[in-house]
């Protein structure tokens, strides 16, 4: 019995853990390397394990980081069960679908610039053929039920809190009348979300695997973001032009729409014009709508029986381009919601274009922007950027709120840890150097453990 380390070990994208128990195989997650440009030539590697041999996947939620590779897994010949929740496989279609058109869009662009300098072609990372014989092979595993995946493997999914769906994965495994437990954090998100519940620590393992992004730090408290929020919006009603909002499509904008609809009279929602407008949020809001039994105490009773309409009367999704386009020419009152949720492309472009050089608009940025983003450069008070080859001033103000994370500051993932019987040996994943150097310091500190930081190809027997 042994885990192996391929991925998310040493950085935090490209999640994929490979457990071996009695001759049989399965993974954690396969998830995409994303950021730097080396970053994400490492997705076109090969596997360092045989794709076709291994007997099944465990996903711990949608998020391409830890299901991008899925497809890959497919295209070199796995053809076993990939297990996940509902809301899960409801948010991978979605995903997968739309990062294989992508890869799609990606090599045909590639393929006309190698054409005109008469180089040979590439092809995609996988397609969208690639995609749906991905998404036949889930099956539905709910949380809290425990199932055998495989001979000598049980799994048990508990809830993570940090999007829809999102799980922990606890795994027993037998090999030779011995057993160990392994406990996977997946990504866990904060205590008290707006609109899942708190992640919920296993009770026991041997082993645990702790995700660790922001380890070394935590967020700012809750309350003090919704007052934040509650300013930026009163304020750009009063500058008198637009409201534009940054999201990622899946997680961000329906919080938004959550904090929204739980605010909607405080915050004077009723007097703009809401927008969401992308067709990938519009698709993960009605995901979410179909799972709602999943939110908190407090998100659940607002949506039941009620949708979006009713809760929102003002709110319009706009899928098609065409009312996207026709949202250009409201000059005052619009609150407009799209992606991407670092501004390096998509419908927000266009909402930037056409108003960051208007003094009485404001940008309203609630999610993480990478480095050498648009929107870090925004964050950062740019006087002028590059948006489609055009420069634009930007006279408009931008407010950060600072406290959206779906990931767990550095307390709550020591509390997570703490909650485990008799502070087991922990490996440290899905961390930048700073996180996982912070966790394993408080972790020292706190319980007196030492924890493991996996590299990539490091293996740790059980
Ligand atoms: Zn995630
Ligand atoms: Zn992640």
């Amino acid at each position: 019995m042994d885990i192996g380390f391929h991925g998310a070990a040493g950085g935090v994208t490209g999640s994929c853990h490979l457990v071996r128990v009695g001759g049989r195989s399965l993974l954690l997650d396969c998830g995409m390397f994303q950021g730097r440009h080396e970053e994400e030539a490492r997705n076109r590697d090969p596997f360092p394990f045989d794709a076709a041999a291994l007997d099944a996947v465990v996903l711990s939620h949608a998020h391409i980081d830890h299901s991008g590779r899925l497809p890959i897994l497919a295209r070199r010949g796995f053809r076993g069960p990939i297990f996940a929740t509902p809301a899960t496989i409801d948010l991978a279609r979605v995903l997968l679908r739309d990062a294989a058109h992508l890869q799609e869009a990606d090599a045909e662009r590639e393929n006309r610039r190698r054409l005109r300098a008469g180089k040979g072609q590439v092809k995609p990372l996988f397609t969208a053929q690639d995609a749906e014989d991905t998404l036949r092979l889930f099956r539905p595993l709910d949380f809290d039920a425990p199932a055998d995946i495989l001979p000598g493997v049980r799994a048990t999914l508990l809830p993570a809190g940090h999007i829809l769906g999102a799980a922990s994965v606890v795994l027993d495994l037998e090999e030779d009348g011995r057993r160990r437990r392994v406990a996977f954090s997946g990504d866990i998100g904060q205590d008290d979300s707006c609109m899942l519940p708190a992640p919920r620590p296993p009770d026991r393992a041997d082993l645990v695997l702790l995700e660790s992004t922001y380890g070394d730090r935590n967020h700012r408290a809750r309350e003090d973001t919704r007052r934040e929020i509650a300013e930026v919006l009163d304020s750009a009603w009063e500058a008198g032009g637009n409201l534009l909002v940054p999201a990622f499509a899946i997680g961000r904008t329906q919080e938004l729409l959550t904090l929204f609809a739980q605010h909607y009279e405080e915050w004077r929602l009723d007097r703009w014009l809401l927008f969401v407008d992308s067709p990938m949020a519009i698709q993960a809001t009605a995901a979410h709508l179909r799972h709602h039994e999943l939110f908190n105490d407090q998100a659940r009773p607002l949506f039941d029986g009620r949708g979006l309409r009713e809760l929102l009367p003002n709110l319009r999704e706009t899928a098609g381009t065409d009312e996207s386009m026709r949202i250009n020419q409201v000059r005052r009152g619009a609150l407009i919601i799209a992606g991407s949720g670092m501004c390096t492309g998509g419908r927000i472009l266009h909402h930037l274009r056409h108003n960051l050089w208007r003094r009485e608009c404001r940008v309203m940025i609630v999610g993480y922007q990478g480095e050498g983003t648009l929107g870090r450069r925004l964050v950062d008070g740019a006087d002028r950027v590059s948006i489609h080859g055009e420069d634009i001033r930007v006279a408009a103000g931008i407010h950060t709120i600072g406290g959206l994370s779906a990931h767990a500051g550095q307390d709550e993932l020591a509390a997570w840890y703490g909650a485990i019987e008799g502070r087991p040996p922990v490996a440290l994943v899905h961390g930048e150097a700073r996180g996982r150097d912070g966790l394993a310091a408080r972790l020292a500190a706190e319980f007196g453990v030492d924890a493991a930081r996996p590299g990539a190809g490091t293996r740790i027997t059980l």
